[in-house]
C-alpha cells in the first residue's frame, strides 16, 4: 500500500476495546461512557480485519486500546495473529498496555510470539501514579513490568510529559530504566479529546526536558528510528536508549508509515484528522474479505500529508476523539 505521498504503509494500530481500568488524567474523563458491545468488533472481527491488512502488506500490528488487555479473551486474538508471524507475512506482532494485568498475561504474550511491548508508566512515585492514572497502582504495574522482564520481552516505558506531575522524576526514570535495559519514550500531551481538566496546565515541551536531562546524562545522536514520531538517543552512562515523541514541536509527518484502526471498524489515516474509512460495514456485510481491501485501499489515497496539531490550540482538542478511541 503506497498513498499519494509515496509513503509505504507497513504499519497498523488496531485498537481492541475502548474501556480501561485507569483513567489517565489526559487521556480520559473520570465517568467516560464506553461503547456499546454490537458496536465494538468481535476478536474474529478483529482477526479478519488484521489478516486483510496482512495480506495488503501491513508488517507491523501494534494492539492498543483503552486497555488491550482487559478485553476479554484478547489472548484468542494474540494466538490468531501470532499464527502470522514469519512466513504469514507479519514481521512484528506487539502491543501498548498500561501493565496492569501483565503479572498475568506476559508468559502468554511471549509464548504466542509477541517479542516486545510498550507499557505506558508516566512516574515511578505512588501518589503521582494515582494522582496521573485517577485509580492505579503503581507497584502492580512495576510488578507487571518485571513480569514481562522475566518472561523475555523487550519492554519499552512510554512516559508523558505532566508538568506538576512527573516533571522532577525524568532523571530517576532514565535511571530506573537503564537499570533494567528498558528504553524510555517521553511524550508530549497532545489535544486529543475532551478530558476535563485544562491541559495547557500540564503541558511540558521537550525540549526543555532534554535540555535538563543532558545536565546530568550524555545523550549521543543515533539512527536508530522506528518510523515513528520519536526521535531517539543513546544514553552513554547506561546504555538504553530515550526516546522523544514531539508531535507539536516538531513534524514527523513526512516518514509516517501507518493508519490506526478503532475497536468499532473505523480507520484513520492520521491521528491528528477527523477523515476516516468505515471498514465495519464491509466486515459485516460480505463474507467474502474483497469489499473489505477495497475499502483499505480506497482509504489509503485519502491518507493526508500531515497532521495540524498547534501548541496554541492545545486545549481546543484538536480532534474531538480521545486517545482511547484511536489507541495512541
Ligand atoms: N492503555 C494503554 C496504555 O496506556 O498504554 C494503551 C492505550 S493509551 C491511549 C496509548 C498511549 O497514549 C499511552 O502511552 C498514553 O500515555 C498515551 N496518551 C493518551 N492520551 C494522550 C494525550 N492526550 N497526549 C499524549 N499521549 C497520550
Ligand atoms: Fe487507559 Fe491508557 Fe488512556 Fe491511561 S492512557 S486511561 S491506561 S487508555
Amino acid at each position: 500500500m503506497i498513498d499519494p505521498f509515496g509513503r509505504h504503509i507497513t504499519y497498523v494500530r488496531v485498537s481492541v476495546t475502548d474501556r480501561c481500568d485507569l483513567r489517565c488524567v489526559y487521556c480520559m474523563a473520570e465517568d467516560m461512557t464506553f461503547l456499546p458491545k454490537r458496536e465494538v468488533l468481535s476478536l474474529e472481527e478483529l482477526e479478519r480485519l488484521c489478516a486483510a491488512f496482512i495480506d495488503l502488506g501491513v508488517k507491523k500490528i501494534r494492539l492498543t486500546g483503552g486497555e488491550p488487555l482487559v478485553r476479554r479473551n484478547v489472548m484468542s486474538l494474540i494466538e490468531g495473529l501470532g499464527t502470522r508471524i514469519g512466513d504469514g507475512g507479519l514481521e512484528e506482532l506487539t502491543l501498548t498496555t498500561n501493565g496492569t494485568q501483565l503479572t498475568k498475561m506476559a508468559d502468554g504474550l511471549a509464548r504466542n510470539g509477541v517479542k516486545r511491548i510498550n507499557v505506558s508508566l508516566d512516574t515511578l512515585d505512588p501518589a503521582a501514579f494515582k494522582q496521573a492514572t485517577r485509580w492505579g497502582d503503581v507497584a502492580q504495574v512495576i510488578d507487571g513490568i518485571m513480569a514481562a522482564k522475566a518472561a523475555g520481552l523487550h519492554v519499552k516505558i512510554n512516559a508523558v510529559a505532566l508538568r506538576g506531575i512527573n516533571e522532577h522524576e525524568y532523571d530517576r526514570m532514565l535511571e530506573w530504566c537503564g537499570q533494567h535495559g528498558f528504553d524510555l519514550c517521553l511524550i508530549e500531551t497532545m489535544p486529543l479529546g475532551d478530558v476535563s481538566e485544562d491541559r495547557t496546565d500540564r503541558f511540558l515541551s521537550l525540549d526543555v526536558v532534554r535540555a535538563r536531562l543532558r545536565l546530568r546524562w550524555t545523550l549521543d545522536d543515533t539512527s536508530y528510528k522506528t518510523g515513528g514520531p520519536a526521535r531517539y538517543y543513546n544514553v552513554r552512562e547506561t546504555g538504553a536508549r530515550i526516546g522523544f515523541i514531539t508531535p507539536l514541536s516538531h513534524n514527523f509527518c513526512e516518514s509516517c508509515n501507518r493508519v490506526r484502526v478503532t475497536c468499532t471498524g473505523t480507520m484513520y489515516m492520521c491521528l491528528g484528522q477527523e477523515d476516516a474509512a468505515d471498514l465495519r460495514t464491509p466486515l459485516r456485510e460480505g463474507l467474502r474479505d474483497d469489499a473489505l481491501k477495497a475499502a483499505i485501499l480506497e482509504a489509503i489515497t485519502r491518507k493526508p500529508k500531515g497532521h495540524d496539531f498547534v501548541e496554541e490550540r492545545l486545549n481546543q482538542a484538536a480532534v474531538t476523539r480521545h486517545m482511547s478511541v484511536t489507541g495512541g
